[in-house]
């Protein structure tokens, strides 16, 4: 039986160990063991599949002194880590142009056209279809002027699978009656998807591996090439060794491949334990476009998430920011209590906004998965089928030269 080691158990990892197990490999995952740490557990849950247009564009490019944290937006240039958001931001920049903007589109479309289906799939086959709706999202605003601008530009946007309508009017009065009467218009999206507990399903796809006959391991790697190196000098050697390290990638693959712009776009998050089905209407996942927020609604908590602070992945947290996600729950009137858990994690991004999905040049047992930024929980399943489609040797189901990492050299 043919061996494969795959480092890092994120979203992706998991998926991508359970994908190489059908395949009939014997799999061993190494993780560092910090489970809280992993962007896989502190994200919004949404099944994306709107967002076909990768972030590096030049409309972003343009608007983003509107976005900047300190004139009350998102987007956090913190100076202490300029070191890594400045080359970053120049290779975005080279990213941008039309023709390179417009393959990155037709890329991720075909990616996400895949990604709801592959975890219908994958759920199945772990007894977890119950966490997987597809029952689409909320979006709210609260002006008349800032509704008109953003229905219009999703009306123009590619959204893919997605479609996007005006809320009804007894659907726009169960927003208002749930946060403070201040939605004054919102829009139902179709075909969009969240994960209904975000943990209940990392344990469905573990318990999975592991009566499968999958060997789980703690550790941290350092280098990994024809063998795997931990930091404690140990060696691990397999037939397949697949990265999916998430922000940790770049590091384990310096080796091999030499510096990786790949940067710790960081995020918060505010959490209250409860059963939050109830807590927006029909259980769905609302995004507050005006506050740059997201809402989910897990199963087992209430969860108000935001922020893209561009970073060192080990730079001390922002508290600045978990202040403002609790000034947003309270004008909101969510019910997360003035004592609640907060959260600050890394989506591992690529400066074009695509991931990584693909196979070392040369030394042809090493893959990987990784820089799946925004999109991380959206396309895990469907990328643990491209891998395993990849080390099998037979042809994926997209191409994936987009994806490949030789596009940054
Ligand atoms: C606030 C926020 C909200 C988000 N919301 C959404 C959303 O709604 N929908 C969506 O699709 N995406 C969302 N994302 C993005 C998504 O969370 C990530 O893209 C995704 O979780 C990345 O998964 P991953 O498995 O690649 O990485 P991770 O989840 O970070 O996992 C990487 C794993 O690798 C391990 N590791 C790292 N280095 C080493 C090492 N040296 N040795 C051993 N193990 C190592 C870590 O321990 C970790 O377990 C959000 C992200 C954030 C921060």
């Amino acid at each position: 039986m043919k061996t494969a080691i795959v480092i890092g158990q994120g979203l992706v990892g998991a998926c991508v160990a359970l994908a190489l197990q059908r395949a009939g490999l014997s799999v061993t995952i190494i993780d560092a063991g910090d489970e809280k740490a992993a962007a896989s557990f502190g994200n919004a849950g949404h099944l994306a599949i709107e967002q076909t247009s990768p972030l590096a564009s030049r409309a972003n490019v343009l608007s983003l002194h509107r976005r900047i944290f300190t004139r009350g937006g998102p987007a956090g240039f913190p100076l202490r880590d300029i070191s890594a958001w400045l080359p970053f931001g120049l290779k975005l920049l080279g990213a941008t142009g039309a023709a390179r903007f417009a393959r990155g589109q037709h890329a991720m479309q075909s990616l996400l056209g895949q990604a709801i289906p592959a975890w219908q799939r994958l759920a199945a086959r772990v007894q977890a279809t119950h966490l997987i709706r597809t029952d689409g999202h909320w979006v709210v605003w609260e002006s008349a002027a800032s509704a008109q601008l953003g229905y219009s530009a999703w009306q123009a946007a590619n959204t893919g699978a997605a479609t996007i309508a005006m809320a009804s009017a007894s659907d726009l009065a169960a927003l208002r009656a749930g946060f403070g009467a201040q939605p004054v218009a919102a829009a139902r999206f179709t075909g969009t998807g969240q994960v209904v507990d975000l943990q209940a399903l990392r344990q469905a796809l573990q318990t999975a591996f592991l009566v499968a006959g999958g060997t789980l391991k703690h550790g941290r790697v350092r280098d990994a090439a024809q063998d795997v190196t931990m930091q404690d000098g140990a060696v691990y050697r397999a037939d397949t060794i697949v990265v999916t390290a998430g922000i940790g990638a770049s590091q384990i693959l310096k080796r091999k491949f030499g510096s990786i712009a790949l940067i710790a776009e960081r995020g918060y998050h505010i959490e209250a334990a409860m059963d939050a089905r109830s807590a927006t209407p029909q259980g769905l996942p609302v995004v507050f476009e005006d506050r740059n927020i997201i809402l989910a609604p897990f199963a087992s908590s209430l969860r108000l998430s935001g922020f893209t602070e561009f970073s060192n992945a080990s730079s001390p947290p922002d508290e600045r920011k978990w202040q403002k996600l609790q000034m947003h729950a309270h004008a909101l009137g969510l019910p997360i209590p003035a004592k609640h858990d907060r959260w600050i994690g890394s989506r591992p991004t690529l400066p074009d906004y695509l991931p990584a999905i693909g196979r070392h040049p040369q030394v042809r047992s090493l893959f990987y998965a990784f820089g799946h930024n925004h999109l991380g929980v959206t396309l895990a399943a469907t990328t643990g089928e491209l891998m395993a489609a990849l080390v099998q040797n037979s042809v994926p189901s997209i191409d994936l030269t987009p994806f490949d990492l030789k596009r940054f050299q």
